[in-house]
């Protein structure tokens, strides 16, 4: 008990200090190390481990959709970034340039990809001829570099992995369909494999991507309240195409541009997994993307039989269920520590008294609840409470967003309501820049997404008063 004492006592508790309770888990949990490089960081093993395993789940629905995977070049000639007027504009501040190469300067600079419409578009310039050769659904698994002032760990970082789809269609509902289908997929995997609820909803022109027509969001709750856009998905019309000469010969024999879309999710869904689940013990991980689900300690394992059969039961779990046996000699103490600090949703205890019985100890990660399984009932026992853990912390996420949660009608409202609170803020929204200017610097709330799901909350906007008619989510983000 000692020891397990001093690993917990190492991270700072979440209603203490919530930023610095973050950054202690990254690090005692082994997800990442710091290194000279600023604002970028070292995946370790078990952080890794969760990317590869969400990869994996993304890409089987990436798959499924019908998308396949390409690789483009990680530099993008300055000439080449500049063909699009806003999304260059957009870019330009964050974009890291190389000037050098092999000792000599480069005539052009090159920037390292911040995002990869610009090649994509030069590609599909020289791919596309007809109609027949839509659509073009690609994806690109990379990582990408923006310029970021200030960073933290997987939430925002100068480097960071993603995908990144683009895909190209003959007709505008086409594209706008799978803008929503792509924002769907994200949605779906993070309520299925993450545990996150997320809001969907649409961005405002002061908040869409440069050189987009409209970007959808998928927008979740921390539990500390601060708002987290976990994944975009974007409608670029024909602006892209145009300005790259993109053109087919349609059905009716006309040469026409096609209709563009792109989405990303990022390492940044590995930060949300960590501010939405994670306690003052460490790391909670959905099943899906744990790297273990079932660690197994032998309790007073150098008992006679204990080892042997804790052994058994890891090889015989080992195909169904990501299983590791901590056969180390530090205290079972410390082990409970160590897998708790690390997330793992499901501990099985096996001893000489249990091993009499034919039976173990299965405890769960969020409640710490133990339930004592007869052996012979583990394949079905266990399943059954990943599925438990799984619902248990989405619903414990979406009861923290409800009651974090607020309506206002006015200015005054709205400001008494952020200043006592920390959440998602409803209001209805004008639509005019002025309006969401003004809730950002009097009120401090930037606008998260206007929801699929709209509510009538009245009739005139939060800020000015005038007629209105959509319903917008404000908040405070990371
Ligand atoms: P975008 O291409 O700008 O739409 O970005 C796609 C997604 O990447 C966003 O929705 C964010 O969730 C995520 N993201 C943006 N910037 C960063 C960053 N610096 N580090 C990690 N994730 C990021």
């Amino acid at each position: 008990m000692g020891e397990q004492k001093k690993m917990v006592e190492a991270i700072t508790s979440m209603e203490e200090d919530f930023a610095k309770w973050y950054t202690d888990i990254v690090k005692k949990a082994e997800l990442i190390d710091y290194s000279s490089v600023r604002g970028c960081m070292i995946l370790r093993p078990y952080g890794y481990a969760i990317w590869e395993n969400l990869q994996k789940i993304l890409d089987a629905k990436f798959k499924e959709t019908g998308h396949e995977n390409v690789y483009l070049p990680m530099f993008i000639p300055e000439s080449l970034l500049q063909k699009e007027k806003d999304h260059v504009e957009g870019f330009a501040p964050e974009v890291a340039w190389v000037t050098y190469g092999g000792g000599e300067k480069l005539n052009e600079r090159w920037c390292v990809r911040p995002t990869s419409e610009t090649l994509f578009c030069e590609h599909y310039a020289h791919i596309i001829n007809s109609y027949r050769d839509l659509p073009k659904l690609y994806n690109q698994w990379c990582s990408v570099v923006r310029w970021e002032k200030t960073t933290r760990p997987f939430l925002r970082t100068l480097e960071f992995l993603w995908q990144e789809g683009h895909t190209m269609h003959e007709t505008e509902e086409e594209a706008w369909a799978e803008t929503e289908r792509m924002l769907g997929v994200y949605a779906d995997v993070c309520k299925d494999s993450l545990a996150i609820p997320v809001v969907k909803g649409r961005k405002t022109e002061k908040e869409k991507f440069a050189g987009g027509v409209a970007t959808y969001t998928i927008e979740a709750m921390m539990h500390d309240g601060k708002a987290l856009q976990s994944g975009t998905s974007h409608y670029f019309g024909q602006g892209f195409a145009k300005a790259f000469g993109i053109q087919f010969t349609g059905r009716d024999n006309t040469l026409q541009y096609p209709h563009q879309t792109s989405w990303g999710v990022t390492t940044r869904l590995i930060g949300a997994i960590i501010m939405t689940h994670g306690d003052d013990n460490g790391l909670v991980l959905p099943p899906a993307i744990a790297p273990i689900q079932v660690a197994i300690i032998p309790i007073a394992q150098h008992k006679e039989g204990v080892l042997e059969k804790a052994r058994a039961l890891a090889d015989r779990l080992k195909p169904n269920f990501r299983v590791k046996l901590d056969d180390s000699d530090n205290s079972p103490g410390w082990k409970f520590a160590e897998y708790e600090m690390k997330g793992v949703p499901l501990r099985l205890e096996i001893g000489p008294k249990d091993i009499e019985q034919n039976q173990c100890v299965l405890v769960r990660r969020d409640t710490r609840e133990k339930v004592i399984v007869p052996l012979s009932e583990l394949e079905t026992k266990i399943p059954e409470m990943l599925a438990e853990l799984h619902k248990s912390i989405y619903e414990k996420a979406l009861k923290n967003r409800e009651n974090r949660t607020f309506t206002a009608h006015n200015m005054e409202e709205l400001k008494k309501l952020a200043d006592e609170n920390s959440g998602f803020f409803k209001t209805m929204w004008c639509g005019d820049e002025a309006c969401e200017n003004r809730v950002k610097e009097e009120v401090g709330l930037s606008s998260r997404c206007m929801p699929f799901e709209q509510e009538h909350l009245g009739d005139t906007c939060v800020c000015c008063g005038r007629k209105a008619e959509k319903m917008i989510y404000w908040g405070r983000a990371y």
